[in-house]
């Protein structure tokens, strides 16, 4: 275990590290250290090169300053050979185009030379993203990471040294490495159930981060729920669940070092031993997140244990009318959402969060209304309810590929319904920016060639003093 303190960050590393001798390697968060470190993708990429003998060096962009931030000594990334990019949400490429103009790395992966390091990009974007990412990276690592390590890192050792051709040449033949001169779209290899899956944890602890000095867990992986508009639900499967055994394991691990658990996956409550977890961490009055709670699995012990010393619980009812969570393929009814309203209540919970998608091609007002009508119901058991909306964003590798967003003046309709519906019944509606959806659906699906044309004409905005970049 190591302290780490600097005038920017404080953090623990509970992870021990031994004979560092193979290489060196940047690890880049295109966003804030307080996600970078709460991103269980982050840790476990640093994990997985750390034990293999690279030194990792981690890099976070502070969005405030526009600069990159080192967070393991003063190692100039501009002298490191090979960048991992470990990318999670569409709008973090924007930071990604800040981060390379920055650094005078082409955005173009063509304009790039001998001198420039070669650039690997992995994260859930590459599930759906893939040969679009190949605008701008050198290389995409697509899907989960375990099943070929090995080859990748041999691959990684062989080639150092020997100039970005080699090692270029080299990665073009790792499984589930995708570059230019390999582009094909068979991606099977997505994730592998191999009935060894390993799971990822926090490696660093930090009061800085998005969720505090808690340990997070991650105890599924996948989902095997197929909601129609998520990519979760159709490319990252199938599900698979930590052991028990492992996750009881680890639970004493981290509770050595702060009496904060956050249990993480897609769909937390589908874990067959959730309860057993709960009883667990409740019998030892330890504070549990989860970070995701479906309605229709929610129950009394989950409930308890999320009591003892939270304060409040989230939802995702998705739609307000049956018509709508239909469309969405939630498989929630409403008795399902006003009973997980009526449990956390009934277990001393006082604040309430429900996610809800709006901009569906089959609502009316009157399907809108229906959010405004659960949202009474929830004010009526709880102190705090905030209501969180998001326009519709069609993804591809979903059932909705291919369904047009509905346009600007359309969602601004339905937004200003509904905030006015929302105040109406003393909630807190939290609106996503419309500007930054219609932004994120335009990269998700944008085809190769269009995600450079969309980075471009941004960062012209941002050199033509910001005219363009209002997302
Ligand atoms: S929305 Fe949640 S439950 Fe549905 S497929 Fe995605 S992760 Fe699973």
């Amino acid at each position: 275990m190591k302290k780490r303190r600097s005038s920017e960050v404080s953090e623990t590393r509970i992870l021990d590290l031994k004979g560092q001798t193979l290489g060196e390697l940047a690890l880049i968060y295109p966003n804030d250290y307080s996600l970078a470190v709460a991103n269980l993708g982050f840790n476990r990429v640093f994990e997985i090169f750390s034990k293999r003998g690279f030194k990792v060096y981690r890099f976070v962009y502070k969005t405030a300053e526009g600069r990159l931030q080192s967070l393991d000594g003063p190692r100039r990334i501009e002298d490191i050979k090979l960048w991992l990019l470990s990318l999670h949400f569409e709008l973090d490429l924007l930071n990604v185009a800040k981060i390379f103009s920055r650094m005078r790395l082409p955005l173009r992966p063509e304009w790039r030379t001998h001198r420039h390091p070669v650039t690997v990009v992995g994260g859930a974007l590459t599930y759906f993203m893939s040969p679009t990412l190949l605008d701008i990276f050198d290389a995409v690592y697509v899907g989960e990471l375990e099943p070929n390590v090995e080859e990748l890192t041999r691959t990684i050792f062989n080639s150092s040294g020997h100039g970005r051709d080699r090692l270029m040449g080299s990665l073009a033949e790792v499984p589930g490495v995708l570059v230019k001169s390999k582009l094909y779209r068979d991606e099977g290899f997505l994730c592998k159930d191999e009935g060894a899956t390993t799971f990822a944890r926090s490696v660093f602890l930090s009061k800085n981060g998005a969720f505090g000095y808690r340990f997070l867990l991650e105890v599924e992986r996948g989902c095997k729920r197929a909601c129609r508009f998520c990519v979760v639900g159709h490319r990252m499967t199938p599900a698979r669940y930590a052991d028990l055994q492992w996750v009881l394991e680890e639970l004493r691990k981290g509770l050595c070092f702060t009496d904060k658990i956050g249990l993480v996956g897609p769909t937390v409550v589908d874990h067959p031993e959730v309860e057993t977890i709960a009883e667990y961490l409740y019998a030892r009055d330890i504070d549990v997140s989860f970070s995701s709670m479906r309605a229709d699995r929610l129950n009394e012990v989950v409930v308890r244990a999320l009591a003892k010393r939270q304060r409040g619980f989230t939802i995702a009812p998705e739609g307000g009318s049956q018509k709508v969570r239909n469309f969405l393929g939630k498989g929630l009814n409403e008795s399902h959402i006003l009973n997980a309203m009526r449990l956390g209540a009934q277990h001393g919970l006082r604040k309430l969060k429900m996610y809800f998608i709006y901009g569906t091609p089959v609502e009316g007002e009157e399907d809108l209304e229906e959010i405004a009508k659960l949202a009474r119901e929830a004010k009526k058991l709880y102190s705090e309810v905030c209501v969180s909306l998001t326009p519709l964003i069609p993804k591809p590798g979903t059932p909705l590929e291919g369904l047009k967003m509905l346009d600007m003046k359309e969602l601004k309709r339905r937004e200003r319904f509904l905030r006015r519906r929302l105040w109406e019944e003393g909630t807190h509606p939290k609106f996503e920016s419309l500007k930054r959806s219609m932004l994120q659906y335009r990269i998700s699906n944008a085809r190769e060639g269009e995600l450079l044309s969309i980075l471009e004409e941004k960062m012209r905005g941002e050199n033509n003093g910001g005219a363009n970049t209002q997302f």
